[in-house]
């Protein structure tokens, strides 16, 4: 098959690509390098199966070209990084909003399948501690809560991908990825886990933001990368939403403490302000943790790491092993 991927120069988006090499796909990337890199993808570029466009998925032109020549669509392009996000507000809105409805439109008139990217962030502070299902309330917040736009933005592309499929028969499967981690995931956007390990690496305070009681669970990449194409392929994933994640928890602190005995370090653990790490309009959600019974019953089971055993693969990676 031919397959568009947007923002394949990304770090789930360069894995993705490379599976679908594997499985013997033609592959097309199209990325703006906001925030992905040519170094994700550098050893693709060989390949003459792929492809790499870089561009804009707000650009119509751009894109009706590669979505009439292709087979199907994985739509992973937007901001990343709650640090991104936040420092870059408007765009990562536009982006999400403007490129979407571009990408589900012209998916729509080429009748093209699309998996589309969605987030964990659309559940918001939706309190307890309970795992999510796709069913549950969203709870965001306040328009000055700068957070929460781009919550807003990835559940109103969730409304127009359903909506797509119900009025006017778009294939598309939405997935909601939950913290998906793994080596080559940038420290620089403010995802947790490659920035614990490489201040634990260096020796230097791990940084907890808030007072490290927060909790998360992490699915590995390989892992979040074989959901992904798995659900994309049956037919009654259509015009339906699904968590991809794993259920093992962990609170933030735990995490750091992990991180450092596992790589040896002489870090302190610190705990460090939201409003210093972020500013004073910043909120934080404090469970978050899929249900992935939905997904599960048409794939099976797919998150197969352990935590810990993904922290030793990231570690081995920085060191070079
Ligand atoms: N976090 C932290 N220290 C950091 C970066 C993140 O304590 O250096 C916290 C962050 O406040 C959040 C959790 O780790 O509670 C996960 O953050 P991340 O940005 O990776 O993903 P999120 O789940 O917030 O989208």
């Amino acid at each position: 098959m031919r397959i568009l991927l947007t923002g394949g120069a990304g770090f789930i988006g360069s894995y993705l690509s490379e599976s679908l090499l594997n499985d013997g796909h033609i592959v097309t990337v199209i990325d703006n390098l906001s925030t992905g890199s040519r170094d994700n993808i550098a050893q693709l570029e060989n390949n003459e199966r792929f492809k790499f466009v870089e561009g804009d998925i707000l650009d119509r032109e751009l894109m009706l070209k590669f979505v009439r020549e292709c087979d199907c669509i994985y739509h992973l392009a937007a901001a990343v990084g709650v640090k991104y996000v936040l420092d870059n507000q408007l765009g990562s809105l536009i982006t999400n909003v403007r490129g979407t409805e571009i990408v589900l439109d012209l998916a729509h008139v080429f009748k093209k399948k699309v998996f589309f990217a969605s987030s964990s962030e659309v559940y918001g502070k939706n309190g307890g501690l309970k795992s999510f299902k796709e069913t549950d309330d969203r709870i965001l917040g306040a328009v000055n809560i700068s957070r929460w736009g781009y919550a807003f933005s990835k559940g109103f592309d969730e409304f127009l991908a359903v909506a797509y499929h119900r009025s006017r028969g778009l294939p598309v499967v939405v997935g909601r990825l939950f913290n998906i981690c793994g080596p080559k995931q940038s420290a620089s956007y403010g995802m947790v886990i490659p920035r614990f390990i490489q201040q634990a690496l260096k020796n230097e305070p791990i940084t907890v933001y808030g007072d490290g009681k927060q909790v998360r669970s992490f699915m590995y990449i390989s892992d979040a990368v074989v959901a992904i194409k798995a659900i994309m392929d049956k037919k009654e994933a259509q015009g339906e939403v699904f968590n991809i994640g794993s259920c093992q928890s962990i609170s933030i602190a735990d995490l750091a403490l992990n991180i450092k005995t596992l790589s040896n370090s002489s870090s302190q653990i610190c705990f460090v302000p939201y409003a210093e790490a972020y500013d004073n309009n910043f909120e934080d959600m404090f469970y978050r943790v899929p249900d992935i019974s939905k997904i599960e019953n048409i794939i099976g089971q797919f998150s197969k790491l352990k935590l810990d055993e993904m922290i030793k693969e990231i570690i081995n990676h920085y060191r070079g092993n």
